[in-house]
């Protein structure tokens, strides 16, 4: 499984790094060239080539960072496109993004455009707990503990699993499902907030390192992989350098460019 890291950030911010600024992105992963999880990051990343070859998108939920570049990619790819690119998410994100977003005001409706009967994207409703070949992964979704419907995602190719959070405070259904799969290979956690705002994080439900390690904990398996993501640009240094502190040696935080090969 090749992962490109699009982005990887819990909202959109320039931030001055050692070689120059760094562009954080909000998130989205490119799996094997084909599948996108989260649709945060794509046309400010991907030539119009490589956004052509995106034949799924995979959505853990409706918040604006996970799905403010899917407009673009449906108007960069309209008309230009032999088959229409598949919108995956669970009915409570396709929904919304019918009611909100895709809506004729917000953005033309491109579940209709430019042919009813050849649009640019089609949907398929993913079921929570349920595995579904797409783009020749299997994918299966699990409810998260986020403040909106939210899904976490194992995906496998072939023996192979990725575990990807999705936005989460405390949970135990993905740490359960995933604690016996004998092909695990990595896990992307989210880490949004440092430490000290465990009370925001509790509120908007999202993760701190010290909460990161806690969850990680459930699964049991302290030899596996573990790439953190959807920092907070404002709080990137400290929260890197709680993760640091951890004392985890597997763990490292996600950034974008990066290209992973499990
Ligand atoms: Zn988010
Ligand atoms: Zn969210």
């Amino acid at each position: 499984m090749n992962i490109r890291v699009l982005g990887c950030h819990g909202s959109g911010q320039l931030v001055p790094g050692g070689n120059g600024p760094i562009q954080c992105g909000t998130c989205g992963f490119l799996v094997n060239d084909r599948v996108l999880i989260d649709a945060g990051t794509i046309g400010s990343r991907l030539y119009l080539e490589e956004q052509r070859r995106i034949r799924v998108v995979l959505l853990t939920h409706l918040h604006f960072d996970h799905i403010r570049e899917l407009p673009t990619l449906a108007d960069n790819l309209v008309g230009d496109i032999d088959e229409p690119v598949v919108i995956a998410a669970i009915p409570e994100v396709l929904n919304g993004l019918h009611r909100h977003i895709f809506n004729g005001a917000v953005y033309p409706d491109f579940f209709r455009l430019p042919d009813p009967a050849r649009p640019v994207f089609v949907t398929h409703q993913l079921q929570p707990g349920r595995e579904d070949l797409l783009g020749g992964l299997g994918v299966t979704p699990i409810l998260v503990n986020h403040v909106v419907p939210t899904v976490g995602f194992l995906l496998r190719e072939g023996a192979q699993t990725l575990l990807y959070s999705g936005d989460t405070y405390r949970t135990d259904a993905l740490w359960t499902a995933a604690k016996d799969l004998t092909g695990l290979k990595a896990a992307f956690v989210e880490a949004s907030f440092p430490n000290d705002m465990d009370e925001l994080a509790r509120v908007a439900k999202h993760l701190t390192p010290a909460l990161l390690a806690e969850e990680f904990a459930k699964l049991a398996r302290p030899e596996l992989p573990v790439y953190a993501y959807h920092l907070k640009p404002r709080f990137r240094e400290r929260i890197r350098q709680e993760l640091g502190q951890l004392g985890m040696y597997h763990l490292t935080a996600l950034e974008e460019g990066q290209t992973l090969v499990l």
